[in-house]
């Protein structure tokens, strides 16, 4: 049977999948994402005429296009079914434009890749939605004129080959001022003193108690000497528990996962990138062969920032809740969680699509990282329609003459949601232990004093966890950025990750200095934030395109006229000199990253590479490791390449010292 019906779609597993759903009626094929983009080569929009968008087909997309018009010839319907977002609407929208049947190409859109999903958003097929397709255009057009104006003037100043981005230029911000905050904080010495306290004659009570008063006043012991007065007037003292204090305290459960939060955790526990993390829940969502050749989507769609859940799923986790872990975990309503003002309404959170496919009966299907993360998913989403845990907080004061001490302790009286999950536990939230049980009036034996050095820490590095939730709290980025505003900084060598936590190379603090200096708008945080909102409001159809462009462009093009005339090239000069004529070198900054150039260039063009000082690990090489940049970022590669092509991410001595105990860090 020949089918008559056509159903685009973005991607070739996608298509598989859907493909299935749909049967022999439809075809079912994959555009491999946008078919058409501004040119690579030039500005692409006309500044003149509304920033009208100059629009080509993609090179590498030329053949697929071909053969989407040739698919489309004959058909009676035509169905885009691309991703439920803007830059799916945007993507279908092109196509349609161009395939050249636009009167039958219509919409479908759904959030899980389903018999019933698909099969009822093909009931409801529907036109496009123009101002999505707005929104998407406005934040092209945005990010291009700040791309296209900015990157030669990084050229100009630093290395030709950079590039500066609208809204990873405010992530490297953020960053860079992480480091500055962390190179000026100055560490202060501080003492604590436990107590190992216990009940008279009685060997399995023993607990902690902390020092927190002298004489009624908050104890504040800035060095070993007054640490050491305290530990000396303690012992002798009368301990008595002087009151006992206990309350209930409830923990109610995290709302379903959406982009950022699942990106949080998914590093936390995990220890998977915003990247990984992405990348591992599209296949989820694509579709996934679970046996008979029947590929089928497990999860939501993956770029949302909507908690909200289908009455559906809610009316299936609440019997599956009552039946595995009783009724009273099951909480009289379903939960409902807070939508975020800007948030898609009709969008919902990343949540399975089947409660009764459970992690361990998938197990063989997927490969181990999907494993992970799908349970990740699966846990958090049973956990948000549960009841709240119930704790019993114990709080005890205890007198030592002068001296006061604190304990404290919980019992868990009812699990709740945490028999499902529980979120990676930061350290205010560290589940404390038990305390023996301990009345008013009570004397206490004193086993022993614990005082113990400490120094106040700067703040931590950001790592993917952290950024993507500075990211969101500050406005900057939406679902579908997070991830790609991180890869961008580490393939422009602007930031590296180092065991997990950002640190700025030199070249992005320069980079910074350079646009805060300039382009201050650019990188004010807050501006970008309102940028964002005004790309959403576009959405709703409250704010044109062209009136969002010409407030973006009116002051960008004043810095950017004052720049142009304002920035020079930066000499650096170091104390090496030339060997070949005498002058002193000068740094400079290649396409493959900094090296030192004689300073009468171009009079004498003697080059030398900075190398790391540490030799090639090949056997006879000889050469040593220098820095190096590429279109896949940052490695080292060896003095003597062409004829030795080692590289490595890492200095070969820095991956041995992984083995040797870590040394204390600020991340500690
Ligand atoms: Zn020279
Ligand atoms: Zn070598």
């Amino acid at each position: 049977m020949k089918a008559k019906s056509l159903v685009i779609v973005e991607s070739p597993t996608k298509a598989k999948t859907i493909g299935k759903i749909l049967g022999e009626k439809f075809t079912v094929v994959s555009s491999m994402g946008h078919i058409i983009d501004l040119p690579q080569k030039k500005l692409g929009v006309d500044i003149e005429h509304d920033f009208a968008p100059e629009y080509a087909v993609i090179p590498r997309q030329r053949k697929i296009l071909d053969e989407l018009k040739k698919e489309a010839k004959g058909k009676d319907h035509i169905y885009i079914a691309t991703d439920p977002d803007r830059e799916g609407e945007a993507i279908g929208w092109h196509i349609r434009e161009n395939i050249g049947a636009k009167k039958k190409v219509l919409r479908v859109s759904f959030h899980e890749i389903t018999p019933a999903a698909v099969s009822s958003a093909f009931k409801a097929a529907r036109d496009f939605d123009l101002n999505m397709i707005e929104a998407q255009v406005g934040r092209r057009l945005l990010d291009r004129l700040v791309g296209y104006f900015l990157s030669p003037l990084l050229w100009k100043k630093i290395a030709r080959g950079l590039s500066a981005g609208r809204v990873q230029s405010v992530a490297l911000k953020l960053i860079v001022d992480r480091e500055k905050d962390i190179q000026k904080f100055n560490p202060q010495e501080y003492w604590e003193i436990e107590a190992e306290l216990k009940k008279p004659h009685s060997t399995h009570s023993q607990f902690l108690a902390k020092l927190e008063k002298i004489a009624g006043f908050k104890a504040e012991l800035k060095n070993k000497e007054a640490a050491d007065k305290v530990t000396v007037g303690i012992p002798g003292q009368i301990f008595k528990v002087t009151e006992v204090k206990k309350s209930e305290k409830k923990r109610n459960p995290e709302a379903p996962f959406i982009t950022s939060t699942l990106q949080q955790e998914a590093f936390n526990k995990l220890r998977f990138t915003a990247k990984r993390t992405m990348m591992l829940a599209q296949q989820l969502y694509e579709g996934i062969d679970i046996g008979q050749d029947n590929p089928i989507g497990l999860i939501t769609y993956m770029r949302t920032d909507s908690p909200r859940v289908a009455p559906e799923a809610i009316k299936e986790v609440r019997g599956l809740i009552t039946k595995k872990f009783g009724a009273d975990y099951l909480p009289p309503k379903p939960n409902v969680y807070k939508v975020k003002k800007l948030a898609q309404e009709a969008h919902e959170a990343i949540r399975p699509a089947f409660t009764s496919r459970t992690p361990e009966s998938l197990k063989d299907y997927l490969v181990s990282d999907q494993y992970k993360l799908y349970e990740l998913i699966y846990n958090r989403f049973i956990a948000s329609q549960m009841n709240p845990a119930r704790m019993e907080m114990t709080s005890v004061d205890i007198e030592a003459g002068i001296y006061l001490f604190g304990a404290s302790g919980s019992r868990m009286v009812f699990a709740g949601f945490t028999a499902a999950y529980d979120k990676a536990n930061d350290d205010q939230d560290k589940p404390k232990k038990e305390l023996p049980p301990l009345e008013k009036g009570m004397a206490l034996d004193l086993v022993k004093l614990l005082p113990s050095q400490h120094f106040t820490k700067p703040p931590p590095r950001y790592s993917d966890s952290s950024l993507v939730k500075a990211l969101e709290e500050d406005g900057i980025g939406r679902p579908s950025t997070y991830a790609p505003i991180i890869s961008t900084l580490l393939l422009r060598d602007y930031v590296r990750r180092i065991k997990g936590y950002f640190t700025p190379t030199e070249l992005g603090q320069k980079v910074c200095e350079l646009l805060s200096e300039y382009f201050p708008k650019v990188m004010d945080v807050k501006f970008t934030a309102l940028m964002e909102e005004e790309l959403d409001e576009i959405e709703e159809g409250r704010l044109g395109r062209t009136k969002v462009l010409e407030d973006f462009y009116a002051p960008f093009k004043t810095s950017l006229e004052y720049a142009q005339q304002h920035i020079k090239k930066e000499v650096v000069f170091t104390e090496e000199t030339c060997d070949k004529c005498g002058k002193p070198m000068v740094v400079k900054w290649g396409r493959r990253g900094k090296f030192l150039s004689c300073s009468d260039f171009p009079r004498c063009r003697n080059s030398k590479s900075i190398t790391s000082g540490v030799k090639c690990p090949q056997p006879e090489c000889g050469g040593e490791l220098i820095e190096r940049r590429s279109t896949r970022g940052f490695f080292y590669g060896c003095s003597n390449y062409p004829k030795c092509t080692f590289t490595s991410r890492a200095l070969p001595q820095e991956e041995g010292e992984k083995e040797k105990p870590a040394e204390p860090t600020s991340q500690d």
